[in-house]
């Protein structure tokens, strides 16, 4: 769907969604530059994708800190091939603590990955990049919880729902330059992330699965699919869009449950 020989920088992919993606960008023939927090952990994605034939490159840094965007834009820089794609996936669940109780700590650092990070990432590739070259796009990851109110998330919806309007604004600025901006707004997705929080109790899947029209949850590559493309010549007058790829979550708005699990 994505060109060969493009590349694409997809941060936070050493696990869940953002593997998923760069494993999709590889299969489809693309270098992926490959960010996480965790270097052994881009280490280890980028060695799947060598071990199948593709070219992808490690970077261990914190998209929250602008230091380490720089050095992720310089090790891009190094590459032979300018930049095509930024997927801005990094991001990090809330609390879920009641409001009262939440450390303005967490608080804080859900929005300086999930929404700080997507800002630093974005200026830094359209600077080096994107403008310069008059081409290229940007996908950010947003969520359901940027769409209506989760209670317990403030800071993980607020900066989600920041996320779809920096995807408009970012988009608006640029259209004219050659570069979309747009947003994948996944529903509940099967991830490390999702299945942490179901272990340690935070979600019951029964509930969510009755909540869900399709009457199950998503696979990261449910959220590839749209992020690839978006990332494609064909979505190239698509722009500054969120796409909820949710099973239906955002479209039920009746009273009760949207699927009737069997025995229920
Ligand atoms: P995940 O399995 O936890 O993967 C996220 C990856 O990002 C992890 O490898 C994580 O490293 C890394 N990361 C965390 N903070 C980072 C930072 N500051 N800089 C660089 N990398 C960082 O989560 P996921 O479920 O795949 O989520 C991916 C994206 O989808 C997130 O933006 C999330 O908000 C969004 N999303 C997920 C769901 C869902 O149901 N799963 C739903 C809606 C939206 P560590 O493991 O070391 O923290």
């Amino acid at each position: 769907m994505t060109a060969a020989g493009r590349t694409v920088v997809v941060t936070g992919a050493g696990s869940g969604i953002g593997r998923d993606i760069a494993l999709s960008f590889a299969a489809e023939g693309c270098t992926v530059i490959i960010n996480d927090v965790r270097l052994d952990a881009a280490e280890q994605v980028g060695g799947e994708i060598e071990a199948s034939g593709g070219t992808a490159v490690a970077h261990g840094g914190d998209v929250a800190d602008e230091a380490s965007i720089q050095s992720l834009s310089r090790l891009a820089r190094r590459q032979s091939a300018p930049v095509d794609v930024l997927v801005n996936n990094a991001g990090l669940a809330d609390s879920l603590t009641p409001t009262i109780e939440q450390e303005l700590g967490d608080w804080q650092r859900v929005v300086d990955v999930c929404l700080r990070g997507t800002y630093l990432c974005s200026r830094q590739f359209a600077k080096d990049f994107f403008l310069p070259q008059a081409r290229g796009r940007i996908v950010n990851i947003a969520s359901i919880a940027g769409v209506v109110g989760l209670p317990m998330r403030n800071a993980y919806s607020a900066s989600k729902a920041a996320i779809v309007m920096m995807t408009r604004t970012m988009a608006a600025e640029w259209a004219g330059r050659g570069i979309t901006v747009n947003a994948v707004a996944p529903g509940y997705i099967r991830t490390p992330m999702l299945d942490a929080l179901v272990a340690a109790g935070r979600l019951d899947e029964a509930v969510l699965r009755r909540r869900i029209p399709a009457g199950h949850l998503g696979e990261p590559h449910n959220i590839s699919a749209a992020v690839l493309f978006l990332s494609s010549d064909a979505a190239g007058y698509i722009n500054g869009v969120s796409l909820p790829v949710d099973g239906g979550w955002c479209a039920y708005g009746a009273a009760g449950d949207a699927f009737a699990l069997d025995g229920a």
